[in-house]
């Protein structure tokens, strides 16, 4: 049996009709870019679905595979074609029923017939389809509530689909669609999970990371940059910007009571990120945080922490468990790089006892002892911005040589 296409719905999509054309074109070239370097396919997209038609069957696994990340997708199927006629249709029906010999099978017709001007309708297609193959197989039964599996078979004007399997994708929206959020990249497990969450909703995400050397070594910005890569196979292009931490962070340790370091420590980061955020026109600015996970995600926490910024502060982990997080983390392939050995800016300078249950007053006192805002421009000034892809890491000197490379790097699926 060789699969003739793969229909792929949008479910999700359909909300935002008034933006259709724009969310297709999107979604469009960031499945080509999933599935770059699989060949053996073309791509027709229509209003309320999208066919993928397959001149071969080799790459089909890796690309049901590759589809199931790429976001906007809702659900998709591996479908065989018949043209408009039933005895056609009943003979791709035994091509689908191949593989559903060995053993007893119960099964349900499902028809549906958006071609209405089809002779016979969803009754009737029911009937014959499934007397055809309760008269051929003796081992398949019918059972409408419980079946083991369904023949799936829709009556379009392009021909008749016959499927058994609604694979699920993520779901979301195409990437891109949405605004600009900086995120707060670490070398953790769970901030790159929060970018791909971002992203799975349309969200465009930049990142900004924060390294102090010669406390963290190259090797912990690699990782970020593998993590970056890593996020941007599935949809495409991201920029990281990277912030030298290390004198605000040394004189946070040096001016600030110990067990408020964290706390200030995070301040300055956000306050940063927002003077950032702004700079790179992006709405929001996103972590990693979860609720109770460590000492500075408590809510006081994340009170004080907020305080510094006017924009909104997306956390789209907060109330989830690590198990879960694990889990993403281990199907967008990240779990593996964040497992790397390399230092954090903040566990290095972890005091030993943080607040858990930090107050405004009290940080706002501490901060106000000391003037930081020539140290908070400096490390403004020292930030590096790269774009990276799947192809690498490139530094970036302007915004024409961002779009120059975003445009490059969906060039050859054009
Ligand atoms: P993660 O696994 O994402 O590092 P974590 O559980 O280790 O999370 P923390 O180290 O407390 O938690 O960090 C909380 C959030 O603060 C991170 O998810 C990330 O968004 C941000 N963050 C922490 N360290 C950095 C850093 N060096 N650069 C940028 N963001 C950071
Ligand atoms: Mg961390």
């Amino acid at each position: 049996m060789e699969y003739s296409h793969i229909i792929v719905r949008y479910g999700e999509l359909t909300l935002k009709s008034g933006n259709r054309n724009e969310f297709l074109k999107k979604l469009t070239k960031n499945i080509k870019l999933n599935l770059r370097g699989l060949k053996g396919y073309h791509i027709q997209t229509k209003r309320d679905r999208m066919y993928i038609h397959l001149d071969t069957n080799e790459y089909v696994d890796d690309i049901l595979l590759k589809l199931k990340r790429v976001p906007g997708i809702h659900t998709f199927s591996p479908v065989l074609r018949s043209v408009l006629d039933v005895e056609k249709a009943k003979e791709t029906i035994d091509l689908l029923l191949e593989t559903k010999k060995d053993k007893k099978y119960k099964f349900k017709i499902q028809t549906k017939r958006p071609n209405k001007n089809f002779v016979y309708n969803t009754n009737d297609l029911n009937n014959i389809f499934g007397s055809h193959v309760l008269t051929n197989y003796s081992n398949l039964k019918v059972d409408v509530k419980k079946p083991d599996f369904i023949i799936n078979v829709e009556v379009r004007s392009e021909g008749i689909f016959i499927f058994t399997d609604f694979i699920k994708g993520v779901g979301g929206f195409p990437v891109n669609t949405s605004s600009k959020a900086l995120l707060l990249l670490s070398g953790g497990i769970d901030s790159p999970v929060a970018a791909n969450m971002l992203q799975i909703k349309g969200v465009e995400v930049e990142m900004i990371h924060f390294q102090s050397p010669p406390y963290t070594s190259p090797a912990a910005l690699e990782k970020i940059f593998k993590l970056t890569q890593k996020l941007s196979e599935t949809v495409g292009a991201i920029k990281i910007h990277v912030v030298n931490f290390t004198k605000l962070q040394t004189e946070i340790v040096k001016r600030i009571p110990s067990n408020y370091t964290m706390t200030s420590t995070r301040r300055f980061m956000m306050k940063i990120a927002e003077q950032l955020a702004i700079k790179e026109e992006c709405f929001a600015i996103a972590t990693g945080e979860s609720l109770g996970q460590v000492a500075s995600q408590t809510l006081e926490s994340m009170h004080c922490i907020n305080n510094v910024t006017n924009l909104p502060v997306l956390r789209p982990l907060l109330t989830m468990d690590k198990v879960d997080i694990i889990k993403i983390a281990t199907e967008i392939e990240t779990y593996e790089i964040s497992n790397l050995p390399f230092e954090d800016c903040c566990t290095i300078f972890t005091p030993k006892s943080p607040k858990t249950k930090p107050k405004l007053e009290k940080i706002l006192e501490y901060e106000a002892r000391d003037d930081y805002s020539s140290l908070v421009n400096e490390a403004l000034d020292s930030i590096e911005t790269y774009l990276v892809s799947k192809d690498g890491v490139t530094a970036l000197n302007n915004i024409s040589e961002e779009k120059e490379l975003k445009e490059e790097d969906f060039s050859n699926l054009l």
